[in-house]
């Protein structure tokens, strides 16, 4: 289990997250919902150990080690450089790189479970394809083959469904939902209330603090959704961070 503590993150004079507060537990799956600028991805990143909280902790259950080793994180689409000459094969073979460390060659087991990540999101017979080749869909399943290549306890995803066509979006959602039904803690960033209620165990909607989060039932309510949607609470922030 991750327990997130009163977690406050700035980035200078800007608050991206004010005391927010959750957790996220092994065999779930979890959505984080909020507008553009809510503090979404800031919370991810405060997980991953990218961005330094100026107040407030994370928490990891005794005997866990740090959560780096652990994660596989899927970044939002817009934030990589898909002009870097690299095939599809070698995208999802960095997923089990990262975690070997360059000076080790990938092996024989190495292939197979990069071979089976890209058989499982459908993009195996792409695999010799430059990835500024492919449409945000197959692009968005080259991401999730590497980061089942990792073999994390831990997935953490930043808007997978964000440039996707709609049967692509029930795939990922039904892959993620087997992920979390395998004992993993599955944690997704979304603006689609819809997909995720239908899919997810929690709901967790952000708009710069944590406003509600439970069950499916208890969360998505006219009254939460205008609560965090509304831009009252975001002044005229629309960055696409
Ligand atoms: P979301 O993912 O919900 O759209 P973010 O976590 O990316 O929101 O951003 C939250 C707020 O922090 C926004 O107002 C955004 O403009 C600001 N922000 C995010 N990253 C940075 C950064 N690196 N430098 C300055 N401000 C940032
Ligand atoms: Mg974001």
């Amino acid at each position: 289990m991750i327990r997130v503590h009163d977690l406050t993150v700035r980035y200078g004079a800007q608050l991206a997250l004010d005391a927010a507060s959750t957790t996220f537990e092994a065999g779930q799956f979890t959505a984080i919902i909020g507008p553009n600028g809510a503090g979404k991805s800031t919370l991810l990143k405060a997980l991953l150990g990218l961005v330094e909280p100026s107040s407030g902790r994370i928490e990891l259950e005794a005997g866990q080690t740090r959560l780096r080793d652990q994660v596989a994180y899927v970044p939002q689409q817009q934030a990589l450089d898909w002009a870097f000459p690299v095939t599809v094969w070698d995208t999802a073979m960095m997923g089990r790189t990262a975690r070997l460390g360059w000076l080790r060659w990938p092996g024989r087991q190495d292939r197979r479970i990069v071979t089976e990540a890209l058989q499982q999101t459908e993009v195996h017979d792409l695999r010799d394809r430059p990835i500024q080749a492919l449409s945000g869909g197959q692009r968005q399943r080259v991401l999730l083959a590497r980061m089942l290549a990792r073999q994390a306890s831990v997935l953490l995803l930043d808007e997978p469904l964000t440039g996707v066509d709609a049967s692509t979006q029930e795939r990922i959602m039904a892959l993620l939902r087997q992920q979390a039904d395998q004992g993993r803690t599955v944690v997704m960033v979304t603006h689609d209330l819809e997909a995720a209620a239908r899919w997810c165990d929690r709901l967790v909607l952000v708009n710069r603090t944590v406003l509600a989060q439970g069950t499916p039932d208890q969360v998505y309510t006219p009254a939460n959704v205008e609560a965090t949607f509304s831009s009252s609470h975001l002044g005229h922030s629309h960055a696409q961070a």
